[in-house]
C-alpha cells in the first residue's frame, strides 16, 4: 500500500495518458484522494483513456457536477449505528466497520463521505460493539467490513475474530473485501492460518466489477481463500462505460464461476454525490440480466439489487 499511486497526475503519467485531454476533478480529488496500488495498475492498458480499471479510480471532471439526487449518505448508514463502528440494519446480521482504510479508492463508492475517523481502532474501543453483539442472541452473523477489513494487521483481526467466536450465538463470519483483488499478495500464510482455524462458517465477499481485474495472482489468492474452507462470493456494481453490457458482465460472471466464485449481487449504483456519471439506467441493467439468464447457468447470474434506506433487506430490481 505504501507504493500505491496517490494522485491523478502520477496515475495519468504511469499510464502514458495526456492530462490535457483527460481532465480530472480537483475538488473530487481533494474530497476523496486517488489511491491505486501498482498491482491493480499492472492490469490496466497503458494509453487507453477508457480502460475499465482506470475509470474506477480516476477522478474525472464529472465528479464536480452537483445533482440534488446524489447525496453524502444515500443508504442511511448513520441511522443504524448501534455502537461505535457497529451497523445493525438487517435481521440476524451486523456489520462491523473494522477499518476506514481501503486498498483502493473507487470513485463511485457510497462510503466516500463516511466519517471513518470515528471508527474504533484498537480492541478496547471495540468492546461496546462486542458487548452489544454478546447481549443480542438474534445476531448469528458478523460481517467485517469497512473501508477494507483486510487493511488491519492479522494479529488484530484474529484477536477480534477470536472474541467473536466465544459468543455462542455467532455462527457465521463474513468478510467484505477488495484487497485480494487489488493487492492479491495480502492473502498470505498468516491470514489463511487464522481463517482456517476459526470454528465459524466463513463467507468471503469480494468486489470485482470487470473480468480484466482477475489476473493469475488474483486467481491464486482466491484459491488460497477457498482452501481455508471459506465460500467465496462476489459483488459488483453496475457502472456506466465500465461493465454495463451483457458482454462485459457475462465475461465477468464466467470468469468468476471458473474460479469457483459465485456472483452474488449486482448493485445498482448508490446515489452518492460525485458519482452521477457512473449511473446506468435500471432498464439497461434489467435487459443485461435478461440476456445473462439466457446464456449462463443459473448459478452464474447475480441478483440485481438496490439498497433503499429503511428497507429490511437489499431490494431486488424487477421490471415495473
Ligand atoms: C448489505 C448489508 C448487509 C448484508 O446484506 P446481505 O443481503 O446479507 O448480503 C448487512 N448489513 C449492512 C449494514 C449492509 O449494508
Ligand atoms: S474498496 Fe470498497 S469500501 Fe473501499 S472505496 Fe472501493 S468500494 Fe468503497
Amino acid at each position: 500500500m505504501k507504493r500505491a499511486i496517490r494522485n491523478s497526475k502520477d496515475l495519468l503519467a504511469a499510464l502514458e495518458l495526456d492530462p490535457e485531454t483527460l481532465q480530472t476533478s480537483a475538488d473530487g480529488e481533494a474530497q476523496f484522494p486517488v489511491f491505486a496500488p501498482l498491482e491493480f495498475l499492472s492490469r490496466m492498458q497503458a494509453g487507453d483513456p477508457n480502460d475499465p480499471l482506470l475509470l474506477q479510480v480516476l477522478p474525472r471532471v464529472q465528479e464536480s457536477e452537483i445533482d440534488p439526487d446524489f447525496v453524502p449518505d444515500p443508504v442511511g448508514d448513520a441511522a443504524v449505528e448501534r455502537a461505535p463502528g457497529l451497523l445493525h440494519k438487517y435481521t440476524g446480521r451486523v456489520l462491523l466497520i473494522v477499518s476506514g482504510v481501503c486498498g483502493v479508492h473507487c470513485r463511485y463508492c457510497f462510503r466516500r463521505h463516511y466519517p471513518y475517523g470515528s471508527a474504533p481502532k484498537s480492541i478496547e474501543r471495540w468492546l461496546p460493539a462486542l458487548d452489544t453483539i454478546q447481549n443480542d442472541p438474534s445476531i448469528h452473523e458478523v460481517i467485517l467490513s469497512g473501508g477494507d477489513p483486510l487493511t488491519v494487521v492479522d494479529e488484530h483481526l484474529s484477536d477480534l475474530v477470536d472474541r467473536l467466536s466465544t459468543i455462542a450465538h455467532i455462527k457465521r463470519l463474513r468478510i467484505h473485501t477488495r484487497l485480494p483483488v487489488v493487492i492479491p499478495q495480502r492473502v498470505d500464510e498468516k491470514l489463511c492460518g487464522w481463517l482456517s482455524e476459526s470454528r465459524l462458517s466463513k463467507w468471503i465477499v469480494l468486489h470485482i466489477n470487470h473480468a480484466q481485474e482477475i489476473d493469475s495472482h488474483v486467481v491464486h489468492a482466491i484459491r488460497k481463500l477457498q482452501q481455508t474452507g471459506a465460500t467465496v462470493l462476489n459483488q459488483a456494481v453496475l457502472l456506466r462505460g465500465i461493465n454495463d453490457s451483457a458482454e462485459q458482465l457475462g465475461a465477468l460472471c464466467e470468469r468468476l464461476v471458473d474460479c469457483g466464485v459465485l456472483p452474488y449481487y449486482l448493485h445498482q449504483l448508490d446515489r452518492v454525490s460525485g458519482a452521477k456519471h457512473f449511473e446506468a439506467d435500471r432498464e439497461k441493467g434489467l435487459a443485461i440480466l435478461t440476456q445473462l439468464a439466457k446464456s449462463l447457468p443459473g448459478y452464474a447470474v447475480p441478483k440485481y439489487v438496490q439498497e433503499i434506506a429503511g428497507q429490511p433487506s437489499k431490494s431486488p430490481i424487477t421490471p415495473d
